[in-house]
């Protein structure tokens, strides 16, 4: 069967063709994704080919996304591919934050090596491409963390007008400052994310305009590629665990959906087990995931933590987060800014380094080792989502002890490293660095 899009409602799973411009199942507004028939791939062939496409210097096969396309064929025609080079995400060991961790060892993967420092770009090329074969003129989202500032780089590089809506008094100027240098139109609108989505809808059907909002089933697909590679620079050898930030869920959606899709198709031999880890003020899968995910889904209206990226009160990915967890018999977790900035510390101090939200891995890490779900000799894989230079102000409070949460309250800087002050006296300098 040709490529097609599905509604995720298990009570619907009504079909749609892959070039219909929707967000949304009409029928009953499920969650959309993109199915095909990998029937006819065979796995030793796609691992070789993938192999050898390392070695070649067309833009498509540098890719670190486009260059495992046979997971994703949603397109005919790969002219409309815009690429910066994005994925290529190394991995990283990290000793000092293994023991932090309380494991033998741990591995990195560090999105934010990506153009323009997230994960998010491995999902926006996805995203830009189907808007170009749409034939679409004009893109946009309600964001003001990395998303924008991904879908202005993508978009400007193909040749789409990129538009970003943000929330009054909510901006994120490290973020936001990408998306001007990359040339978004940028409007600051006086209402809520929720208002504001509302409205950018009505905008989009009266003026052509492409949603590249986080339930995009096209950003989904190009972020399987996150997975892809990871195993393919294991030599498809499968981690016990791999462990992510949890925000919208959209990128623990794509995880489990491309890690199922390497299993259909014989690249792996079992799944990792999934473990997402929220902050503790802005922790809605984790409390309807404590009874397994039985319940009524509550979203929080004020949802707080210093870590941006996963400030999320209503993630739109839910439904297919609760399968992903249940289908790797995975697990939720949350952790304190405390914690989650002492974690970042660490990581910094491996010669790595992060945005807060990537630190919450490590930091659930130390809690699910320390109560036994996850054994000190696992083999374990933590994605780090975003660059350290996403938040110089949070980094530079920290280490100044000038760092508070959300209400207030003081950050201590357990591991702080506060610049010192000196005279200008060599002995001086010299007793002190002795
Ligand atoms: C978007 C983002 C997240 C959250 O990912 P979701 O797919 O929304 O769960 C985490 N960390 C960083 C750095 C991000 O940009
Ligand atoms: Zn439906």
């Amino acid at each position: 069967m040709h490529p097609h899009l599905v509604c995720f409602n298990p009570e619907c799973r009504k079909t749609y063709g892959i070039s219909e411009v929707l967000y949304n199942c009409p029928s009953c507004q499920g969650l959309l994704e993109a199915t095909y028939d990998f029937g006819a791939l065979d796995a030793p062939t796609l691992k070789k080919l993938w192999r050898d496409r390392r070695m070649d210097n067309a833009p498509l096969e540098q890719s670190g996304v486009w260059r495992y396309r046979e997971l994703f064929p949603f397109l005919e025609d790969l002219s409309h591919v815009v690429t910066l080079r994005e994925g290529n995400t190394p991995l990283l060991g990290a000793p000092r934050a293994a023991e932090y961790g309380g494991l033998d060892r741990i591995t990195f993967k560090h999105q934010g090596f990506n153009p323009t420092g997230s994960f998010k770009d491995n999902g926006m090329t996805g995203g830009a491409a189907q808007a170009r074969r749409l034939g679409m003129k004009r893109v946009a989202c309600v964001s003001t963390g990395n998303t924008s500032a991904s879908m202005a780089a993508y978009a400007v590089a193909g040749g789409l007008d990129p538009l970003i809506f943000i929330p009054n008094g909510n901006i994120s100027y490290g973020k936001l400052a990408q998306a001007l240098e990359y040339g978004a139109k940028t409007f600051q609108v006086d209402a809520n994310f929720d208002q504001i989505l509302a409205l950018v809808r009505v905008l989009a059907e009266k003026l052509g305009i492409y949603l590249l909002n986080s339930i995009n089933p096209f950003r989904i697909e190009g972020q399987k590629s996150i997975v892809i590679e990871m195993m393919d620079q294991r030599d498809w050898k499968v981690p016990d665990w791999i462990v992510l930030p949890g925000g919208n869920l959209g990128n623990v959606s794509a995880f489990g959906k491309g890690l199922r899709e390497m299993l259909a198709v014989g690249l792996i031999d079992r799944l990792p087990r999934l473990a997402v880890v929220q902050a503790e003020g802005s922790s809605p899968f984790y409390e309807f995931m404590l009874d397994g995910g039985a319940g009524d889904f509550v979203s929080q209206t004020h949802p707080e933590t210093l870590a941006t990226a996963i400030k999320i009160g209503d993630p739109v990915s839910w439904p297919k987060a609760r399968f992903e967890i249940q289908t790797t018999n995975g697990v939720v977790e949350r952790a304190t800014e405390q914690e989650i900035a002492d974690a970042k510390a660490v990581i910094g101090h491996s010669g790595i380094g992060c945005e807060p939200a990537s630190a919450a891995t490590l930091a659930g890490i130390r809690k699910l080792t320390a109560a036994g779900v996850i054994d000190k000799a696992a083999d374990v894989v933590a994605i780090l989502t975003g660059n350290v230079l996403k938040d110089p102000d949070y980094i530079y409070k920290y280490h100044t002890g000038q760092l508070k949460d959300p209400g207030g309250a003081p950050i201590r800087s357990t591991f702080g490293n506060a610049p010192v002050v000196v005279p200008n006296d060599a002995d001086r300098i010299a007793e002190l660095i002795g």
